[in-house]
Order: C-alpha cells, then structure tokens, then sequence
C-alpha cells in the first residue's frame, strides 16, 4: 500500500490523539518517555495506530546499531488486518526527518506468512511434595530471526542454574519448588496462559519469572504490587551485599502475568538498568551477546530468594482478581480480556 507517513513520536496517548492518521501510516518510536510514568509496550501503540485509523505501522528502533525490532502485535486469534514492521534507528531517524520536512508518502510491502505451529511447556521438580508450591519459570522460545539467547535463552538458563543450585540444599525446603518453561509466550503468552488454565492457582505460593535478564549484572524485580513479595529479594541483596531494584508496578508482558492475573503473587526477574530490549527481537539476539558473569550475578540472589520463599511463611497473600484489575486502572493499563 502507498500511504501518507506520519511521524507519531515515541507514541503516547497524546501524540496519537494530536496526529492524523485516517489511512496513512503511522512511525512509531519503541522509547517512551521519561516523564510518562510507565514503560508504553508496542502492542499499546500498534492498538493506539489501529485506533485513530491508521492503515500501517512503522516501528522505528530507538537504540543506536541494533537493527530492525520484531514483536507481536497480533489479536488471540492470529494476525489482524493493519500491517506492522519494524525499522532500524538510523532507517527510522532518515524518515523523521524527511517527515518535518514534506508531506511524505510511503509504500508499504509486507511479505510474510502465518502458520499453525505447535508448541509445548516443560517442568521439573525439586523439594517435598507439598500441596503448596514455588513456581520458577522462563519462556523458550523466541522470534524465529534469531537464537533468542538473550529473550529468553538467558531466563531458560537460569531456570537451570536455579534449578541446579537448590537441588543441593533441597532438604531445606519447606515447600516443592516447580521449574517450568514455557512456550509460546512471544505470541500472547499462549504456554502460560495455558497452564494458569489448568493447573490449581490456590497451590500456587507465588511465581518467580525470569525474563528480559542477563543483560545487566544487577537485578530488577518487578513485583506487581503484591505486599510482602519484594522482602525475600531485598533479604536476599542485604545478606550478600548485591543492589536489587524492586520495581512495584505491574508488568503485564511476560509469563508471571497470567498468574498474577488471577491473584496469584508473582515476580518478573529482570536486568536492572535501561529499559530498552538492546539485541532482543531482532536478527542479532545471539548467543554471543551473552555475559557468563551477568547470568552468575542474577542467579545467587535469585536462588536466595526463591529458597526463602520456599521456607517458613508465604512472604505475600494470593488478592481477588478484581484487586489486579484497580491497580492497572490505577496504573493507566489497559488490560486484555
Ligand atoms: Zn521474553
């Protein structure tokens, strides 16, 4: 399609409300910016774009040299009408200027194609068996331009670790400790979805999810607002003299969220520092890009963590669903049904 390009900015609600879009097609920044208050996912402004009309949507990388960025931006039921692609920075920052400059046209090709593919969740346990249990999880797999070795070979890869390291001190467990990943989160955390659907939620002492980690030697909790979920982590910093960054707010894009969803307390475990995705979702998320001694430094206070969980009392209380649902309001997130 041939349309007129429009720059959008970095996409918050106010840049889409001041632009016209009926028919063109929208450019989009992945940053958001600082003073909004909350990080804005590529789902909300590709909704945002669908919203006001557009008939396409460019999202433009804003880190310096790390390609063109993928993601999903499809309903539950597959694909939706308006194309979407990804371009580079240096691609995108030669569009922003042409479009203060002139009025614009692009073309917009998309060649792509959408299949039926089959996916899975994998699971292993350790300590006594408990009606009550510990859940630590990852997802596996990733977009299919890459390795995904750092979204999120690295969160799989610690699930290991963990796994590994509190095999050797399993007695001291009070409660089973499950090691899940998951598939299909990429597309609408379909593998999590799936097993929040059939696995007894009532179970479940909280989730610990690992994602968006490995790229920083420091960790960053975010803990969705649940009371008493951030004192194992920051026990587990104060005691082996690490900085945790514990982030409150919700997070509703990756595996923990389906859980906390429904109630159930849960944790994303993620690199402190920027929020961009550096080499995640594009071509060059490959294994090299990977740091032996982040991955060592996010494991020890991780594994401290979770086997404090796992003992003594429940750091935090399961909430009615309707409690989750107020605090995005709160929070301004719109929230999938
Ligand atoms: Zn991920």
């Amino acid at each position: 399609m041939t349309a007129p390009l429009v720059d959008v900015g970095t996409g918050t609600p106010a840049e889409f409300e001041a632009a016209d879009l009926e028919g063109k097609l929208a450019l989009v920044s992945s940053d958001t910016p600082e003073d909004y208050g909350r990080w804005i996912h590529r789902r909300e402004k590709y909704n945002f774009a669908i919203e006001a009309g557009a008939a396409g949507f460019l999202f433009r990388n804003h880190v310096p040299g790390c390609l063109p960025p993928t993601g999903d931006i499809g309903g539950r039921d597959g694909p939706r009408s308006v194309p979407g692609i990804g371009v580079s920075r240096e691609l995108g920052a030669r569009l922003v200027r042409h479009c203060a400059r002139e009025d614009l046209s692009g073309t917009l090709q998309v060649d792509c194609r959408a299949e039926q593919m089959e996916s899975g969740n994998v699971s292993g346990r350790l300590g006594p068996e408990t009606d009550e249990m510990v859940l630590v999880t990852a997802h596996h797999d990733a977009h299919d331009i890459a390795e995904g070795a750092r979204d999120n070979g690295a969160g799989c890869a610690l699930v290991v670790e963990l796994a590994r390291m509190l095999a050797h001190i399993e007695d001291d467990l009070d409660v089973g400790v499950q090691f899940m990943t998951f598939g299909a989160e990429e597309v609408g955390l379909r593998g999590s979805r799936h097993h929040v659907e059939h696995a007894a939620l009532d179970r479940v002492r909280a989730v610990v999810n690992c994602d968006a980690i490995g790229g920083s030697r420091d960790l960053a909790v975010h803990t969705n607002g649940f009371d008493g979920l951030p004192d194992p982590f920051e026990r587990a910093a104060n005691s082996l003299g690490v900085p945790v960054n514990i982030k409150p707010a919700l997070a509703p894009h990756s595996d923990h969220w389906p859980f906390v969803r429904r109630g159930v307390p849960g944790v994303m475990a993620a690199s402190d520092g920027s929020d961009d995705r550096g080499w995640g979702h594009t071509h060059g998320d490959t294994l090299d890009k990977l740091d032996r001694r982040n991955l060592r430094e996010a494991a020890v206070p991780l594994a401290a963590a979770v086997l404090d969980i796992a003992t003594g009392e429940p750091p935090a209380t399961h909430v009615d669903p309707a409690e989750i649902e107020r605090r995005a309001e709160r929070e301004g997130q719109v929230l999938e049904t």
